[in-house]
């Protein structure tokens, strides 16, 4: 146990798709849920904060954090089929969810995982695309907490639009109860998202959308009515194609994209008095 795989000064440009500069202290990266047990039991033992990664494609990472990051990247991949349910480790990318599940004829996530997602984060964030959400078809989920490996079945875990109310610790994999279906039907829904994630959303390196849509309405169409597409802080720019997106455009550092989303947020309240809650999660 004593050879946990570790790296200390970690880039955070190789952890998050929004590759902004600087670096955390230190990534350990276990490669076994025996090894996930033994990590989180020293950092609780030791009090010190940490953070689990997945693709780090909703995260915003300050270079100032001394919280340690856990990544799962290391463990070993896993997919199993059984009928109609799939199980798959936490560390999976859904690129590979769907792959598998096109091979089986099995239908239900396939428009969700055009999200560039590994299945531990689109948990965890309830992660949803085209009216395909984690938890619609999300049978349990396995996760290490308090200690001990504990499956949760869906109705012991409340879930709402993007959140989820799991408790701390590692989700180490999850199983999903799917319709059977034929491969090409799987595929065509499959690129049927893609072709308008493609239409939507700009290209460039991103979290995404940055904000929540407040209840009814669109956060992109308000800061938009804020005159804020192509408003730029160094690296960082507010996308013109969708003013929900700020793009690391060249080099962007953590408080380059922190300013434009705390700018957001003030014109936003000027104008309409609404408050926008960021979407993309912050470590500082
Ligand atoms: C281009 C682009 C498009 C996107 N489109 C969408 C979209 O259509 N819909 C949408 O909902 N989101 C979208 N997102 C946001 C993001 O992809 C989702 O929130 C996704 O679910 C995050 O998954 P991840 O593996 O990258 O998790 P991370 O960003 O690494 O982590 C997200 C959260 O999950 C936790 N976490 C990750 N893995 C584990 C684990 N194994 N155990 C415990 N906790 C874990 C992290 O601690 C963190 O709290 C998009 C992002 C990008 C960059």
């Amino acid at each position: 146990m004593n050879n946990v795989e570790y790296y200390l000064d970690y880039p955070i440009a190789n952890l998050t798709t929004y590759k902004t500069q600087g670096n955390v202290p230190l990534v350990i990266c276990p490669k076994s849920p025996a090894e996930c047990i033994f990590v989180l039991d020293r950092l609780e033992k030791f009090n010190l904060g940490y953070f689990v990664i997945g693709n780090g494609s909703n995260l915003l990472i300050s270079p100032k954090t001394q919280k340690i990051c856990i990544n799962l990247s290391k463990m070993k991949e896993k997919i199993k089929i059984n009928g109609n349910f799939i199980k798959v480790s936490a560390n999976t990318s859904l690129a590979k969810v769907y792959a598998t599940c096109k091979k089986a004829g099995l239908s239900g996530i396939e428009k969700a995982c055009t999200i560039p997602a590994t299945v531990g984060g689109f948990i965890k964030n309830n992660a949803s695309f085209m009216n395909e959400d984690a938890f619609s078809h999300l049978h349990n989920v396995t996760m290490i907490c308090d200690g001990k490996i504990k499956t949760l079945k869906k109705s012991q875990c409340e879930h709402s639009y993007r959140r989820t109310n799991l408790p701390n610790g590692i989700i180490i994999s999850a199983t999903f109860m799917l319709s059977p279906s034929s491969q090409e039907t799987v595929a065509a829904n499959f690129f049927e998202a893609i072709c308008y994630r493609n239409q939507i959303q700009p290209k460039g390196f991103s979290c995404g959308c940055v904000f929540r849509n407040p209840e009814g309405l669109s956060a992109g169409n308000l800061i938009d009515r804020c005159g804020l597409k192509g408003k730029c802080k160094g690296g960082a720019v507010i996308s013109n194609q969708h003013a929900n997106f700020i793009l690391n455009d060249s080099n962007a550092t953590f408080d380059d994209v922190k300013y434009l989303i705390e700018f957001c947020k003030e014109e936003v309240q000027r104008k309409f008095g609404i408050l926008l809650e960021e979407e993309v999660e912050i470590i500082q």
